[in-house]
């Protein structure tokens, strides 16, 4: 018999990220990036977020509010900076790597429903604190790092996470050697005093150490560069080396942060703490990166038709991060850079702006999305992009109504829509998932659609399979070969899907299904065959969820490309 192999469990070295003076000033970042920056130096790293919300997860909230929802493989649904992780890690996250304070209580109230805690009497501190290092282990155990960042969500003071850092007080009283504190607070420069304020800051790490807690290291966050006077005083006032204050001035790109840390030294220091020699030293890949994105001159025109952007530019970068940064990094790899405008799809329907203006562009996109606001101005972008050969790229809604239009403007069902908007439609071309029907009787909202990744099978001779043949890295995982098609295995979350009693008048009609579920049922890949139109695609899927600095994702790079033809023809 085989023996089995036991992994060599080792016992990870622990940081915590924590926020002070105000949210929003790059608590995701900072982790991922000192996570890059620690892997560079050959350690492996593993990145936690803990949400201070009540959802269970964040599938339920809407993106104008509160960013993109990112899906990780597992199908979880979770907060935007995972995406980030992944990003800046180049590896995927499992599901245990995220947790919210709505998770830590189900499941606590839930065991004690169930008789679990066996009749004692349960307790924030210690049953949920129990519950959340439980879940920190168990990551631990599943990928086994030498350095497991946990970066806590909201700023110090609130009462929303202070159970988290009950939490990691608890985990530095067991290892004190091996857990890190990390806190990224913000300086703010007051335009009348034009002269920047450490108060906020040593009061942010006062309510820090209220909880038992000290900073080993504070990254401050400000507009222009820390002065050598400012590093003293917060070093001064907070008990720690001027060495341990990190200067994190704003940039124009977030691939620059961790460059920025390798220059400060945040990372040795941080090695130093925990008695840790780098194995390497290197960010070579990541710099080149870097300077690829920053140094391509020649720019593509890329019009994005959406509709989570009534509330301003703030909000609207939030809701398509992993889109905006799939494309950013696909032309920096082509040596251009992605110029995105973004077009709200109800302008189209009032009239506000004019179809014509999509000629003007190089690529049109057409993103997720849910529900009847702006749709049909959606319809219109890609039936001019259609007929008027400019690339076209869809994602999930963006490839539903691709098949809407076909089927109205092409196949003349002229009523032809998704039973997302017109249940009763006579031709309902994109229809409910037939598992989704019972979650909508239910009103199960919440992680019910489908969810995570699914393989698909790439068919030959299809702008879909010369994408991923061409620029799918070798050694990226994403790729086995069968019968030289390629099964390539990508993350959904959508309920509604091409219906299979239209799919063989469409192909009839000339819509090419490129890429389908293994079983042949679901399509997955809709596209105008390569002598028609020069990139016309759409994806049930989001590859943008995989799209990450060191490996851009095929069919982003795919359409840039067809974008940047375009241009070059003029
Ligand atoms: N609303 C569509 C569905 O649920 C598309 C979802 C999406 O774009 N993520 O199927």
């Amino acid at each position: 018999m085989k023996k089995k192999t036991i992994r060599n469990k080792k016992s990870p070295k622990y940081i915590f990220v924590v926020g002070g003076v105000m949210s929003g000033v790059g608590k995701g970042i900072t982790s991922a990036s000192i996570g890059t920056v620690l892997q560079s130096k050959g350690f492996s790293v593993s990145i936690m977020k803990a949400d201070p919300y009540l959802n269970v997860d964040a599938g339920t909230m809407n993106p104008t509010e509160h960013g993109e929802v990112f899906v990780l493989d597992s199908g979880l649904e979770t907060d935007q900076d995972m995406g980030n992780y992944e990003r800046f890690l180049n590896k995927s996250m499992p599901a245990v790597n995220y947790m919210t304070n709505g998770m830590v209580f189900k499941y606590v109230i839930d065991k004690e429903r169930a008789l679990g805690y066996k009749g004692a009497c349960v307790e924030p501190t210690f049953h949920i604190t129990e519950e959340i290092l439980r879940r920190i282990s168990e990551s631990v155990a599943e990928m086994n790092p030498d350095i497991m960042i946990v970066e806590v969500g909201g700023t110090v003071g609130e009462y929303q996470n202070a159970i988290f850092l009950e939490a990691a007080r608890q985990l530095k009283i067991k290892h004190p050697k091996d857990v890190l504190f990390v806190m990224v607070s913000f300086l703010p420069v007051p335009s009348k005093l034009g002269e920047m304020k450490t108060k906020p800051t040593q009061n942010a790490v006062r309510q820090l150490n209220s909880y038992g807690i000290s900073p080993d290291i504070i990254v401050a966050r400000s507009e222009t560069p820390l002065d050598a006077k400012r590093k003293e005083k917060i070093a001064g006032m907070c008990g720690m080396s001027h060495e341990n204050v990190i200067s994190a001035p704003d940039i124009d790109s977030i691939y620059d942060v961790p460059i920025n840390f390798d220059n400060d030294k945040a990372g040795q220091k941080i090695l130093e703490h925990f008695g840790l020699k780098p194995k390497h030293k290197d960010l070579i890949e990541w710099r080149a990166m870097v300077s690829r994105i920053k140094h391509s001159k020649s720019t593509v025109k890329i019009a994005v038709v959406g509709k989570y952007f009534d509330t301003g530019d703030f909000v609207l970068s939030d809701a398509y991060i992993s889109v905006i940064e799939a494309m950013k990094i696909s032309a920096g790899s082509l040596s251009v850079k992605a110029e995105l405008t973004w077009i709200n799809s109800k302008d189209f329907e009032s009239g506000k702006k004019k179809i014509s203006i999509l000629k003007n562009f190089d690529g049109v996109l057409v993103p997720g999305g849910f529900g009847e606001s702006g749709v049909e101005g959606k319809i219109k972008a890609i039936r001019y992009a259609r007929e008027n050969k400019i690339p076209y790229f869809g994602l999930c809604y963006g490839m539903q109504l691709i098949v809407v239009e076909y089927a109205r403007h092409v196949l003349s069902l002229s009523d032809a829509h998704t039973t997302e908007i017109r249940p009763k439609t006579t031709n309902p071309v994109i229809d409910i998932l037939p598992e989704q029907k019972v979650n909508l009787k239910e009103g199960k909202y919440g992680a019910t659609m489908r969810l995570g990744a699914y393989d698909a099978i790439i068919h030959l001779d299809t702008i879909a399979h010369d994408a991923y043949g061409i620029f799918l890295k070798k050694k990226d995982k994403l790729k086995k070969n069968i019968n030289r098609n390629i099964i390539v295995s990508e993350r959904h979350r959508h309920r509604y899907e091409v219906n299979p009693e239209y799919v063989e008048m469409l192909k009839k009609g000339g819509l090419v299904f490129s890429g389908t579920s293994p079983s042949g049922v679901l399509m997955e890949i809709a596209e105008l065959p390569k002598k028609e139109h020069p990139f016309f695609l759409g994806v049930q899927f989001h590859p943008e969820f995989l799209a990450r600095p060191l490996s851009p994702h095929p069919l982003f790079t795919a359409f840039i490309q067809a974008a940047i033809n375009r241009k070059k023809k003029g």
